[in-house]
């Protein structure tokens, strides 16, 4: 029989969420051994309770009142295995700061992960949207996760394709939503170092103070350039991109370019279009533009911040009108990256 969990009523998640919105939790708890886990899987069976795994909060938009049980992950540890070809696979538990293993990783020569330093969250939330940044995005040194099923407490694996990543997208965002609980993940990294330095602000970076291309160089100057670009939450409530990036099909990109060929754009392989969401926004004259407490960052077009602490609600109000202003300046559709939640 598992210990009974030691649950809080009426929490206050302010400081929980890096949107400092004011939430309210039915219950919360912490977990930081898979005993206490299950124990808190029974608790939400029995009671019938939703649960909302969280991590740092670093991707939510909460609304005033969460129903069930908010799980806070503080599983922790991490364990190496040396493989053949200089190849190291690294189990990390779910509630290990993500760019603290970054750093320990680069640290210890594991490379493959240096581009996705200073990401905000947890290593048991990154496979969710399969977390990128300067040209790398997780799946590409992704093995497996492990993770247990809400509904009847089983533990169950999912390699790298199982997970079906896409661009900030796994299907644990939709068809699997609400279903399991990740309780590890495994990267498959090497000793190898492949420094990946050709993302422009990165590349500027480098070239600025003549590094040479190393996994450490690259590890430094994308702390420095997101240091430098990106707001810290901890300062300006924020949950970094609001909106993903627009990919459209190649002819209604074409469309568009048509009549606005300055737009910034890149053609994938596939031959869609990726636009810069940034750069619509801040086309239609939404970047620094704060009201109520709630605004567009004043550097940066793309990061909705809530200094005043509103609401889930009043954050999301001021995403529609500026999601609105696009759709009608260019007949591009926003989609919000955070999750919303409750849906
Ligand atoms: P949370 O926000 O706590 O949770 C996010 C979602 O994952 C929720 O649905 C939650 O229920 C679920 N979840 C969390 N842990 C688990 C678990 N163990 N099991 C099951 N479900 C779970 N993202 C990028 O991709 N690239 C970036 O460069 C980037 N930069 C950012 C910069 C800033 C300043 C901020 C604030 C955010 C940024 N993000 C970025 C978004 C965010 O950091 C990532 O999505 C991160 O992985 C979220 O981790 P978290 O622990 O905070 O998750
Ligand atoms: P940036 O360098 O100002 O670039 C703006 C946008 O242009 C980015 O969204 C990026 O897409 C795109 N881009 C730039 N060069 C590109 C190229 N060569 N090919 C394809 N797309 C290109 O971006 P930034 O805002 O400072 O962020 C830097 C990196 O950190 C980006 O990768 C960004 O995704 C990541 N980041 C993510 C979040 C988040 O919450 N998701 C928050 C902060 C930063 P991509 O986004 O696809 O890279």
């Amino acid at each position: 029989m598992s210990p009974t969990p030691k649950i809080r009523e009426n929490h206050c998640l302010v400081q929980a969420n890096c949107l400092a919105v004011p939430a309210i939790a039915e219950a919360w708890t912490q977990v930081e051994d898979l005993d206490a886990l299950h124990s808190c899987l029974d608790l939400v069976r029995r009671r019938q309770w939703p649960l909302l795994p969280m991590g740092s909060g670093s991707n939510l938009v909460l609304a005033d009142r969460i129903p069930g049980l908010v799980m806070h992950m503080a599983l922790s540890g991490r364990q190496v295995e040396e493989r053949p070809h200089d190849c190291v696979r690294v189990r990390v538990a779910a509630g290990e700061n993500w760019h603290e293993l970054v750093s320990w990783c680069v640290e210890r020569g594991y490379y493959g992960i240096e581009n996705l330093a200073l990401i905000p969250g947890t290593a048991g939330a990154a496979p969710m949207q399969n977390i990128g940044a300067y040209g790398v995005e997780l799946e590409e040194c992704f093995h497996s996760l492990e993770a247990v099923e809400i509904a009847t407490g089983e533990t169950c694996h999912f390699s790298r394709a199982e997970c079906g990543f896409r661009y900030r997208y796994s299907r644990f965002k939709d068809e699997l939503a609400n279903r399991f609980v990740i309780t590890k993940i495994c990267l498959e990294l090497s000793r190898q170092p492949a420094p990946r330095a050709d993302y422009p602000s990165l590349a500027s970076c480098m070239q600025a103070q003549d590094l040479a291309q190393t996994p450490e160089n690259v590890f430094a100057a994308v702390c420095q350039v997101r240091r430098d670009r990106i707001p810290d939450p901890a300062a300006i409530p924020n949950v970094g991109s609001f909106f993903q990036n627009p990919i459209l099909d190649a002819a209604p990109a074409q469309a568009v370019l048509a009549r606005y060929p300055q737009l910034a754009h890149w053609v994938l392989d596939d031959g869609r279009v990726k636009f810069a969401a940034a750069a619509l926004i801040e086309a239609q004259g939404w970047k620094g533009r704060l009201r109520k407490g709630v605004g567009v960052h004043e550097r940066h077009a793309l990061v909705l911040v809530n200094p005043g602490h509103e609401s889930g609600a009043a954050v999301l109000a001021f995403a529609r009108e500026i999601q609105q202003s696009v759709q009608q300046a260019y007949g591009i559709d926003l989609q919000i990256e955070p999750r919303c939640y409750p849906d």
